[in-house]
């Protein structure tokens, strides 16, 4: 035998025990990578394209892959065959489903939803709400309006005036797609395309529905509550099952997504489920220590300032953060940095005061710190 036995598992690159998966994608990249439409005019790239796509034509039939197990690739060579592919039939209808799903998946084309006429379900919708910040630390309830699309009454979806009905499409006999025969590289394809004439779904309508217009379709604004749960941050959505555009071919509707928009705040900043703010104390409070203020999330708090404190000195708020969306018990924490602040204004018995105090201190910023170092008398 003249004819070189082509090792399929080794054209794939993959093991003779491989599972449909696999074989899948290995392809997929083989096929990706060789491409006619990525390489174009290079021959190599062609002729490894052709044999990745033999291999996998071969071995993802189960028929033929014991065949090939069995008799190796001279069960599919056809011997004196033309060309390359020999006795092997590229034409074949279980061919434009491979690529059909293979190649739409890569190239982003819609052959394999073209061809798909069970139920589907129906597409998202997005919309989006503003809250505050406070709202989307707590959750809130909130009523949104949206358009939303119902089953003509009239014509019950169908989208013919009443006493009639659709009729089958006669441009492509009711299948809702056409077939056509592509030349290519490798041999014949057939291609298939959504009927343009019926869209795909084999009828045509020859009396619209004076209701919807023939869309089978009617859109009305409804109110739908929303709840945004506890612990929701800037740019995550509540989904609403089943609230979105409905399905086609008895499919389910799709969802409404509601995206959070949640406003600034004036004084609190938020990470995750860390709530961060700046509280300015006096130079007094921080030199003798006290008892001060905090605003919180949950309102203000007691906090007992050490005697000494420095500025930008961070405390610790422990649970009075964001709760978690999964458990609203349990929440992040609070971090404050405090910071001393220096009067702008001061009367003159404030100046005379800090005045003795500067003396008091020898004029040096810590007397004690300072002294000890040597850096002072
Ligand atoms: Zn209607
Ligand atoms: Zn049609």
């Amino acid at each position: 035998m003249a004819e070189s036995k082509k090792d399929y598992y080794e054209i794939l690159g993959v093991s003779k025990d491989a599972d449909d998966a696999a074989l899948k994608k290995a392809y997929r990249a083989l096929a990706k990578k060789y491409h006619p439409d990525t390489n174009p005019g290079d021959t190599a790239a062609a002729e490894k394209f052709k044999q990745a796509s033999e291999a996998y034509s071969v071995l993802s039939d189960p028929d033929k892959r014991r065949q090939y197990d069995q008799f190796g690739s001279a069960a599919f060579d056809g011997s004196g065959g033309a060309g390359g592919f020999g006795g092997f039939d590229f034409s074949g209808s279980d061919m434009g489903d491979i690529f059909g799903d293979i190649f739409g998946d890569i190239f982003g084309g819609g052959r394999r939803s073209a061809q798909y006429n069970g139920p589907l379900k129906g597409a998202n919708i997005r919309t989006s709400i503003r809250i505050s910040f406070e709202e989307a630390i707590f959750g809130c309830e909130r009523e949104i309006e949206i358009n939303f699309k119902e089953e003509c009454a009239s014509c019950h979806g169908s989208g013919a005036k009443a006493g009639t009905s659709p009729v089958t499409c006669p441009k492509c006999n009711g299948k809702g797609k056409i077939m056509y025969t592509q030349q290519s590289f490798f041999g014949q394809i057939q291609n298939v395309q959504t009927c343009p004439d019926c869209g795909g779904t084999g009828k045509v309508i020859k009396e619209k529905c004076p209701d919807c217009y023939g869309t089978g379709y009617i859109t009305k604004r409804k109110k739908i509550k929303v709840t945004i749960p506890a612990g929701i941050d800037n740019g995550q959505s509540v989904r609403l099952a089943g609230a979105g555009e409905p399905g086609t071919n008895g499919g389910e509707r799709g969802d409404l997504l509601v995206e959070a928009v949640v406003s600034n705040h004036p004084i609190f900043k938020r990470q995750d489920t860390s709530i961060f703010s700046t509280v300015p104390i006096s130079f007094a409070k921080a030199a003798l220590g006290g008892t001060i203020l905090i605003k919180t999330v949950d309102g203000d708090v007691e906090y007992e300032v050490k005697s000494g404190t420095q500025t930008d000195t961070k405390v610790r708020l422990k649970g009075k953060g964001v709760p978690t969306l999964r458990n609203r018990a349990v929440r992040g924490d609070h971090y404050v940095t405090l910071v001393v602040s220096v009067p702008e204004r001061l009367t003159e018995a404030q100046k005379e005061a800090l005045k003795s105090f500067d003396e008091a201190m020898n004029g040096n910023p810590d007397s004690d710190k300072h002294k000890k170092k040597g850096l002072f008398k």
